[in-house]
């Protein structure tokens, strides 16, 4: 298939914002793709991997400036010029490669086969010589294309594709073209999405029909999103949920890891980003392989962080440090210590039991672990239908400075990837919500060279809506518990795209929980809502853009405030 297939629907999506009329502009065209390998879906991403694979093809705005400068035969200068006026490298790369091509007679033309190895070869490429080589197989690709070709091929290049097309598109979109005479559909498409985080895989199943969709389940050793939990404010709700008598347990306040052991014994631990974070936590495995009964499983937990002097249990934010960390991860485990407290048991010897009783997996689970102390342990758990044993449950917890409680419904299913109310959450500070940073402002005078100030957003499909500026939370000395300035700083420079006076806008990528008093209708920013006195409690390096608060959850807290005139203290 030639890449300019791919060309011109990226034109044709970018020009409707309606999500229907995407849909089904794509399923037309991915009834034309159903013949190629089934990976080139991901190209409408602008991606060469699964959601949950973490590489990136780690190309700075300075480098395809250098790529598109060879190939037009025109000066870095005046690309840069130009970039600094538009502001899109795509566009530029779409005027001066058109030109240039345009005076060449005979050029041979672009197959996505060909832009699919070549992105895909980007990724391996490491240490001595790495720019070289990176631009000299992106001056490959732009030397056969066409300017179309090349402002999708950069916008790929630099995880920008603007064509919106998101999750919910692709699904419908799949449904359309493949399983138009089923009921529920789309739902279909996104269960079998849920399970195995890989539209190719999704794909090539309906392709063959609703049967081997059906097929598609949760493998050991692969990816699978997570369960997630509804709010609530108090414990009469929480038990409307849940039924009675409900499991409640203590809500840790560390971070979420998928422990999992395929058929063949093999460990390996997913975050709730399905990011593999296996070799970041070899004590974790060590733990699972000494401690844990079973020749295949997948365990859903709470990892924790405790000091190892006082033994004292740690908030999630100094252990997030382990997450990203790849070197020296020995002096870490000794300085940052961790305990799992599993919760949930998914997959047992060769057996998918998502579909039994919580109950029962939980009898299980505890069954088959090897409780040992500040190693591992079943989460604690208290089964009742006493409101006020619930309460003083629920209270010990925040006494033992956990965050809250979750409540589980004993007869409830684990349905990964859903925010189902077969579990619950409630915890005091009702106002945190996770947000994203979409730009941020240069401090001074003690702050200057920081980036200080941030301007947040909450998501509406595919969209992020501005609401609001947070400038207080974090630390201004290294070394102090939280997150610094400086670190923020380090993680936003390589995500700006325009840069105004001291003002910068960046990719929506950084995640960070903000508490803030309450919520205000607002004109001043997209979402039409603004924070009074936000400010960030941590930063997320575990969460995804996408796991962001909604502007339904955003507009749902407003309401709730409405019945509580003072907001909620
Ligand atoms: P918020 O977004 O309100 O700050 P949160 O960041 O902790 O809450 P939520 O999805 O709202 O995330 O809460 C669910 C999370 O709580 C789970 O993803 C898991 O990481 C954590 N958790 C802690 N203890 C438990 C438990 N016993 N059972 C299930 N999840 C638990």
């Amino acid at each position: 298939m030639l890449y300019s297939e791919f060309v011109e629907i990226y034109e044709a999506l970018s020009k409707t914002t309606k999500k229907l009329e995407k849909a089904s502009i794509l399923a037309v065209f991915l009834k034309r793709l159903k013949n190629q390998p089934a990976e080139f879906i991901y190209l409408l991403k602008g991606r060469v991997f699964p959601e949950y694979d973490p590489r990136e093809f780690g190309i700075s705005d300075k480098l395809v400036i250098k790529a598109i400068a060879k190939a037009g035969g025109i000066n870095e200068s005046d690309i840069l010029k130009k970039y600094r006026k538009i502001g899109d490298l795509g566009e530029i790369a779409d005027a001066f490669i058109g030109k240039r091509k345009q005076s060449i007679l005979f050029h041979s033309k672009l197959e996505t086969k060909k832009v699919f190895t070549n992105l895909k070869g980007l990724v391996e490429i490491e240490g001595k010589g790495a720019v070289e080589k990176k631009l000299s197989l992106i001056s490959e690709l732009l030397n056969s294309a066409t300017g179309k070709e090349a402002k999708y091929l950069i916008r790929t290049l630099l995880s920008d594709l603007r064509i919106g097309v998101a999750d919910g598109i692709i699904r419908d979109s799949i449904a359309e073209a493949f399983l138009k005479e089923e009921e529920n559909a789309a739902d279909k498409i996104e269960s079998a999405y849920d399970l195995s985080n890989d539209y190719a895989v999704v794909f090539e199943a309906a392709v063959k029909g609703k049967k081997e969709l059906e097929k598609i389940n949760i493998i050991p050793g692969k990816p699978m999103k997570v369960m997630l939990p509804i709010k609530v404010t108090d414990i009469k709700e929480a038990f409307r949920i849940c039924d009675k008598p409900a499991a409640i347990e203590h809500k840790y306040d560390g971070f979420r890891v998928i422990i999992n052991k395929d058929d063949k014994g093999n460990i390996s631990l997913f975050t709730r980003r399905l990011e593999n974070v296996t070799k970041q936590f070899p004590d974790v495995v060590k733990i699972v392989k000494e401690n844990i009964k079973g020749h295949s499983f997948i365990i859903d937990s709470e990892v924790v962080g405790y000091n190892p002097q006082n033994k004292k249990y740690l908030p999630f934010e100094a252990i997030s440090q382990r997450i990203k960390r790849k070197y020296d991860i020995e002096k870490l485990i000794e300085n940052l210590p961790v305990e799992i407290n599993a919760f949930d048991l998914i997959y047992y010897n060769e057996k998918i039991i998502a579909h039994i009783p919580f109950k029962e997996r939980r009898e299980l689970l505890e069954k088959i672990i090897k409780t040992e102390k500040l190693k591992i342990r079943p989460s604690m758990q208290l089964v009742t239908d006493d409101e006020d044993k619930a309460m003083k449950f629920y209270h010990d917890a925040l006494k033992s400075g956990e965050e809250g409680i979750m409540m589980k419904k004993l007869d409830s299913p684990y349905h990964p990837g859903r925010r189902v109310g077969y579990m619950v959450k409630m915890k005091p500070d009702a106002q945190d919500i996770d947000l994203v940073i979409v730009g941020a402002e240069y401090g001074s005078g003690k702050r200057a060279g920081w980036l200080t100030s941030y301007v947040v957003a909450c998501r509406s499909g595919d969209e992020f809506l501005e609401i609001g500026k947070v400038s207080s939370g974090l630390k201004e000395k290294e070394g102090e518990e939280g997150t610094s300035y400086d670190e923020i700083t380090k993680l936003l420079k390589p995500l700006i795209t325009e840069e105004k006076g001291k003002e910068v806008k960046v990719k929506p990528k950084l995640v960070v929980s903000v508490i803030y008093q309450n919520i205000q209708k607002s004109p001043s920013y997209t979402s039409g809502y603004a924070m009074r006195f936000p400010r960030i409690i941590h930063y997320r390096p575990d969460r995804r853009p996408h796991d962001i608060a909604t502007l339904k959850d955003i507009e749902s807290e407003v309401k709730k405030q409405k019945f509580q005139p003072h907001g909620i203290q």
